[in-house]
Formats: C-alpha cells, sequence, structure tokens
C-alpha cells in the first residue's frame, strides 16, 4: 500500500488506453497463480473477519451528530503497532474509501488453529474499539460500528464541513464533496473513473417509505441542482448521484481458506446461496439522505454508486464503441458457481479473448468462465508505477479486474509466493450496532461451513433464483416478511455428483437446460434458518455440528449465545437494526410522519447508538438480553504464524 499511495493514478483516457495490457497480463498472472497452486493441498481452515468504523462527531449543545474526516490521522496511530511489529500485533487497521471510515481486522494472523478461536472474535473486536476511543483520545470523536449514516449526504454531513462542488468536484455530486473521500489517491480516482467511463454521474433512485405526511409523489427540489437531479431523480425516490454514498457506507465481510481448490469452489457456490439470506438478517440501512427509504440495507445502494456501465453497455443504445451488453453492475451478486455448473441457468457476458486464453493454458471451463466473467470489466484506477508487470512474482493487474468486481462472494487465489491458501470471502453483511452482534454473524458464518463440509450440505439452487432472492432481500422488512427460494431437502446429493466433489467438472455453462424446479420453494427466514416440519433449518443444522465437536465450555456457552441471538433474530422475535431504527424515527417526538429524518432525530439516534455500543444502554431490543463469555476475554497473543496479505487495499 506504502508504493500505491505514493504512485501516480493514471487520467480516464490513459487508463482506458491501457486497459488491454490490464487485460492481457492480469490474465496471465492468473494463469501463473493457478498451475503453482492448483495441486495444493492441506491447508487449515483459517479465516478473519473485516469491520469498517465510522468516525462520528456529536455537539451536544447544538445537539448535531456528523461525519467526522479524521481517518487518515487516526490510521498513523492506528496502523503504529502493524507497522512496528508485523508479526504480532493484535489488529491491523487500513484506509477505506471514505475520509470518515477506518477498516478493522484481526491483526497480524488470522483465526482458525483451535476451536477457542470463536471466543476471541467478540474480544478482539471490543479490542479494536478500544484502539480507536485510544487514538481519538483528546477530541469528540467516537467510532461506530454503523452501516450507512442517517444524514450522509445531507448539507454540511462533515465535520469540518464541506460543501458540494457539482461543477468542479471529481464526483459532480450535488450531496457529497470530494473532501468525504479518504486522501489515498485510489479512491478517488476511482470516483472520477466511474463517473467518467459511465459517460455520466451514477444514478440511484431508492423508494422513499411514504407515511402519512408524505407528499404524494413525493419529489424533492434540490436547491443546488445543476439539472441532473430533475433529470435523473424519479417521483417517489431517494436520488443519489455519486459513488461515495454507496461506497461512503460500511460492512462486515468474512473470509474463510479452504483446505484445497476444490473444497474452497464448493464452499463458494454453497455460500452463495446463503448472501440473500444473511443481507435480509443483517438489514441495517433504513435511512438514506435523512429520508426514510422503503429499502433496508446498503447493497442497492452501492450497487449503483459504481454502476460504471455505458449506456450501450446498460442496453439503453445499441452495441457500437462497447463490447458487451453487461447486465449487472460490478457490485452486485455473483453471476455463476464455481463447482456446479448445472445450477448456472443463465446467460453470462464473458470476456472470450479471456476465456480462450484461459482454456487453452489449461484452466478448466467453469473457472476460465468465471474468471473471463470479471474481466468484462475495465480497470478503473491504474498507476503509472504499476504499469509494468511481471507475469509470475506479481498479480497486481489480475488484483485490479478481481478488486473491483464487487460481488456477493469473491473467491481469491493465493497471492504469489505467499503461504495462505484458496480463499473465499462472504461479502453480503451489513454492519451491526454491537460487538456481540458482529461477533455472532460473523462466527455464525464459520460454522455453517462447517456444517456444510460435516454433513455434506446442499443448499444449491439455479444462481438465477439466487439472484431473485436478492432483490428479495433488500426491501423493508424482508427478514420477517420476505420469502426466499430455498432447497428443501439440504442432504440430497445430485445424482450424478458424488465423485464431482474431487474434479471440478469440466463443460461450459449453461449445460443441457436442466429442470430443478422441483428441489426448491420458497420459504420465511425463520423457517430456512429456525426449520419448520420436515425441513431441518440452518441453526438446527449447525447446532448438531457445535455438539459433534470436542471444545471447553466457555467456547460452547458462547456459541450457543450466538445461535441462540441469530435463532431470535430470524424467528423475528428480535429486530433487524434496520426495523429498530426505523421504529425509533417514527416514534421520535420530532418526527412529523413526513419521512423527514431531521439533524435532532439523527443527533437522537446516533446518541442511543453509541450508548448502545458503549454498553451504557444495554439495548435488549436488539440482542434480547444476550451476551457472551467472550466479554470477559482478551485476545490470546501473539497469534501462531504471521501471514502476509494481498498487495492490494481498502474498498472492499
Ligand atoms: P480484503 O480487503 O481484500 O477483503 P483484508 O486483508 O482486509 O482483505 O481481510 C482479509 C481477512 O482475511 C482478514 O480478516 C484476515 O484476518 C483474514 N485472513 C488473512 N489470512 C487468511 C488466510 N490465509 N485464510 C483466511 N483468512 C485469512
Ligand atoms: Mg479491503
Ligand atoms: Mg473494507
Ligand atoms: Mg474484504
Ligand atoms: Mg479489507
Amino acid at each position: 500500500m506504502g508504493l500505491l499511495s505514493k504512485g501516480k493514478p493514471l487520467s480516464w483516457e490513459e487508463t482506458k488506453k491501457n486497459a488491454w495490457k490490464v487485460h492481457k497480463v492480469g490474465i496471465q498472472q492468473f494463469i501463473s497463480l493457478f498451475h503453482k497452486l492448483k495441486d495444493r493441498k492441506g491447508d487449515t481452515l483459517k479465516w478473519g473477519d473485516e469491520v469498517e468504523y465510522s468516525l462520528i462527531s456529536i455537539d451536544d449543545e447544538k445537539k448535531v451528530a456528523k461525519l467526522s474526516l479524521l481517518s487518515s490521522q487516526i490510521l498513523e496511530v492506528l496502523q503504529k503497532p502493524q507497522l512496528d511489529d508485523p508479526l504480532h500485533h493484535k489488529a491491523k487497521w487500513t484506509p477505506e474509501y471514505a475520509s470518515y471510515v477506518v477498516e478493522g481486522t484481526p491483526g497480524a494472523s488470522p483465526y482458525g488453529g483451535c476451536y477457542s478461536d470463536f471466543n476471541v472474535v467478540e474480544a478482539n473486536m471490543k479490542l479494536r474499539r478500544e484502539m480507536l476511543y485510544e487514538a481519538l483520545k483528546g477530541t469528540s470523536v467516537f467510532p461506530l460500528t454503523l452501516t450507512a449514516f442517517p444524514r450522509m449526504g445531507c448539507p454540511g454531513f462533515t465535520e469540518p464541513e464541506f460543501l458540494p462542488q457539482p461543477a468542479t468536484s471529481k464526483s459532480r455530486s450535488l450531496f457529497y464533496p470530494d473532501e468525504a473521500v479518504s486522501s489515498h489517491p485510489r479512491f478517488i480516482t476511482l470516483t472520477r473513473n466511474v463517473r467518467e467511463r459511465r459517460g455520466e454521474k451514477p444514478a440511484i433512485n431508492m423508494p422513499i417509505f411514504k407515511d402519512k405526511a408524505t407528499p404524494s409523489p413525493f419529489v424533492e427540489v434540490v436547491p443546488n441542482d445543476d439539472g441532473t437531479a430533475s433529470t435523473y431523480g424519479k417521483p417517489d425516490h431517494i436520488y443519489l448521484d455519486c459513488m461515495g454514498l454507496g461506497m461512503g457506507c460500511a460492512c462486515l465481510q468474512v473470509t474463510f481458506q479452504g483446505c484445497d481448490l476444490n473444497e474452497t469452489r464448493h464452499l463458494y457456490d454453497q455460500l452463495s446461496v446463503m448472501c440473500p439470506i444473511m443481507l435480509a438478517l443483517t438489514a441495517a440501512a433504513p435511512i438514506l439522505r435523512g429520508y426514510l427509504a422503503d429499502v433496508d440495507c446498503r447493497w442497492p445502494i452501492i450497487s449503483g454508486a459504481v454502476d460504471d456501465r455505458t449506456q450501450e453497455e446498460r442496453g439503453l443504445k445499441p452495441l457500437k464503441d462497447d463490447k458487451w451488453v453487461i447486465p449487472k453492475s460490478r457490485y452486485d451478486s455473483i453471476d455463476m458457481y464455481l463447482a456446479n455448473p448445472e445450477y448456472n441457468d443463465k446467460e453470462v457476458p464473458i470476456n472470450e479473448l479471456a476465456y480462450q486464453t484461459l482454456t487453452e493454458n489449461g484452466v478448466d471451463e467453469l473457472m476460465a468462465r468465471h474468471v473471463a466473467h470479471l474481466f468484462i470489466r475495465d480497470p478503473i484506477s491504474l498507476f503509472a508505477e504499476k504499469l509494468e508487470q511481471d507475469v509470475e512474482n506479481e498479480s497486481d493487474h489480475f488484483e485490479n479486474i478481481q478488486s473491483t468486481n464487487w460481488q456477493s462472494m469473491r473467491f481469491k487465489p493465493p497471492p504469489p509466493n505467499s503461504p495462505i491458501g484458496w480463499r473465499v470471502e462472504f461479502r453480503p453483511m451489513d454492519l451491526q450496532i454491537t460487538d456481540f452482534e458482529n461477533a455472532a454473524f460473523v462466527v455464525f458464518i464459520v460454522l455453517v461451513t462447517r456444517a456444510i463440509l460435516s454433513f455434506k450440505l446442499n443448499f444449491l439452487i439455479p444462481i438465477s433464483k439466487m439472484e431473485d432472492n436478492i432483490n428479495r432481500a433488500i426491501y423493508r422488512d424482508a427478514a420477517r416478511q420476505g420469502l426466499f427460494y430455498f432447497r428443501k431437502n439440504l442432504f440430497s446429493e445430485d445424482e450424478d455428483d458424488d465423485e464431482g466433489k474431487e474434479t471440478p467438472p469440466t463443460g461450459a455453462t449453461p449445460t443441457a437446460p436442466q429442470s430443478h424446479e422441483h428441489e426448491y420453494t420458497l420459504m420465511s427466514i425463520d423457517t430456512i434458518i429456525n426449520g419448520k416440519d420436515e425441513f431441518p433449518g440452518v441453526i438446527p443444522l449447525v447446532r448438531m455440528y457445535v455438539n459433534s465437536i470436542d471444545i471447553d465450555v466457555d467456547t460452547r456457552c458462547t456459541l450457543m449465545q450466538y445461535l441462540r441471538f441469530i435463532s431470535k433474530r430470524a424467528s423475528g422475535e428480535l429486530p433487524t437494526a434496520a426495523t429498530w431504527m426505523r421504529q425509533f424515527v417514527l416514534s421520535h417526538r420530532d418526527y412529523k410522519h413526513d419521512s423527514v429524518v431531521s439533524e435532532i432525530i439523527n443527533y437522537d439516534l446516533i446518541s442511543k447508538i453509541r450508548d448502545i455500543s458503549e454498553g451504557r444502554s444495554p439495548c435488549n431490543e436488539l440482542t434480547g438480553r444476550l451476551t457472551s463469555r467472550a466479554d470477559s476475554l482478551r485476545p490470546s497473543l501473539p497469534r501462531r504464524i504471521s501471514v502476509r496479505s494481498d498487495s492490494k487495499d481498502g474498498n472492499d
């Protein structure tokens, strides 16, 4: 990252001119990695979380809460331990897209050596929070694990205050000043290039929550409108117009290492079905730019905010200068499974040249198709210093495309010359308010992978149904009211799939059309997670797994509390953060039933969230009096081994 931060970002024109090189060398880098590492065996489960912390500044006299643009200053303090002691630091800090967000991960080496690591997750999250408080000492700024700041994009939402400059800023946004973007040159370059590549500003329209005094139709007059809000904003929608209003949201991610390539591909497929379910269950973003929305999570906002497709690619004009009509944004759900082509029922555009090179060089067709699909995207940030790349010892051009395909799952090849194995990243979840909740979701996902492997579970549904589920997951109260396609028999193997796990099937997608309709049905999240009638439910299966392993009493207690919590969230007994925040606004004395979340409501909500996350006000409504033993624990350090992580940085 040091190298990158000193680099010179190329203009969009120059980036575009060099895209062929990134594509060509990036594919060669992948081929080299693939062959060096495809037969690598015997890696163990390792895993780790990523939490993005927002910095909040509060003025108790004026009763105003803002986002504080302090991230680069405090990163200097936060990163000192990791720079001083690369082998033993307890938490690792990286810059993020926004200059009010920092990302924290668990230190020098990932979890995974022993079951008691499950008990360290929450303690390490607490430790990171403590580090943040320490770094912010002497200021009125504090950290929150907030998915979307309710008044992000409202006039004066940052401290210090900056006005948006629609005529001259890199984003041209009417709402979001460039100063809210982190000073790391990668991020502002992405912002400009998304807009320039698209040929216009991103336009995100999210349905507004219609209350009894909300104007109907709701048509917003934006004071400094340069014509874009009136042109692109839709009635009854909240209009957003730049990368920052999406990428300035925060999320919770988990990365795992599989024992080998095949297991990793298998987990990628299986977990991708859980993405929409976990998105709905973790929903935490019901307020956008000071309005209550009819969506509950950040997903569709970021998806629109980085949508750099041209009009031709979006199918609005016949193809002339561009090569493909591309159905989805770079930030969206995955488009194909990596080990089960029989469930890939969608036509997916691929970079044919990349595909040909990959298959001619011994990459199996399914993997080649996956990579060639990622490579329909152009690089949107490129540094002059990084243009010439070594194929064998570097992977920056591959990572350039890979890391700007922000999909629900990410298949992560090992970096060159590193001890790291094949990994998958689970990326859909919104952030929770408390460490207890975030730890519960992280640990749950890890346990789900163990249950999948131990009981040979099969979650697969056609990829088009998984995609449909994502669209179902985003709406208001989807966790309680939504219905999602899910597999009826989780123990069923496909007839011809018994040995399929050893050698990934070849064959292009979609294969012979095969109906899987009898295999799935619509279910509520309660049924999916808790089970009903003959359908076992994911939590009972995970409990069975936990009961089958030899763990200490403390860790078992913690795991049972996490599972109890998620079970109650799924049954609707406990609300999502989105539902809870929405209710907070609806019952606030200043709320006028017009969908507006005013400064004072924002201040009270942020103060309440602060009290909860600092433990002053235990929030039984959110966590149902559940706590874990991890409360009293601190990470047992130094950890076992050190692992270098990828050379890229931020905004994932
Ligand atoms: P990115 O931003 O590319 O998703 P980060 O480096 O921010 O990745 O986070 C990676 C996560 O993966 C961290 O939680 C880290 O602890 C964890 N991790 C590191 N090494 C491994 C490994 N070998 N296997 C699995 N997870 C790992
Ligand atoms: Mg990252
Ligand atoms: Mg991140
Ligand atoms: Mg990540
Ligand atoms: Mg990260």
